[in-house]
């Protein structure tokens, strides 16, 4: 495949996914489920690539494992992590984000962006 076709290949894979995955299921999926040939340092490099380029969102979990979803044309969202089940719960909260504002606003600055993770565990 073509540098550019390989990309392609990465980011069509990416955008067409509501979920979020790290970047071996990225990889397993192209490779076994669609019999795309990618090697696991393309997929890699890309996905990097497109983190970047703004169309890739890199959650870091902050254990040395990262997951990605697409991130055009989407609506800001924050992330609930289940720390035992793995399981990823999108939310939005007005409150919250005015809250954040108001926040920097009070230490003098204007909010660029922010990340927020909830870790959790079932109750
Ligand atoms: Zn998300």
């Amino acid at each position: 495949m073509r540098y550019t076709s390989q990309r392609q290949a990465v980011w069509d894979e990416i955008k067409n996914s509501t979920e979020h995955r790290d970047a071996e299921e990225i990889y397993l999926h192209l490779n076994n489920r669609k019999k795309i040939k990618v090697s696991r340092a393309t997929v890699y490099r890309n996905i990097d690539v497109l983190v970047k380029n703004k169309l890739v969102r890199k959650m870091d979990l902050g254990d040395g494992k990262a997951l990605y979803e697409p991130k055009v044309d989407e609506d800001h969202h924050d992330h609930i992590i289940c720390v035992e089940t793995g399981k990823i719960t999108e939310f939005y909260n007005e409150e919250l984000e005015l809250l954040q504002e108001k926040i920097v606003s009070e230490h003098g600055y204007k909010l660029v962006r922010h990340v927020h993770q909830l870790f959790v565990k079932p109750k």
